[in-house]
């Protein structure tokens, strides 16, 4: 638990767009890729593609 105690990711502030339901977006755990802009999800859509996704990061069942 260690990593717990006082752990805090930092966060890129700016004004963006989500691809799936047209949220904005204020802030973002990453820096997004300018190429990406059109693809960025809010933090429910992310949510709920991992979600779909089983929980792997890039990683599909063929
Ligand atoms: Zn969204």
């Amino acid at each position: 638990m260690a990593y717990d105690n006082n752990f805090q990711r930092k966060m890129y502030q700016g004004n963006w767009q989500c691809s799936k339901c047209q949220a904005a977006i204020t802030e973002l755990p990453f820096e997004p890729d300018q190429n990406r802009l059109g693809q960025l999800l809010c933090r429910e859509c992310h949510r709920e593609r991992v979600k779909s996704f089983g929980g792997g990061r890039g990683r599909f069942q063929r």
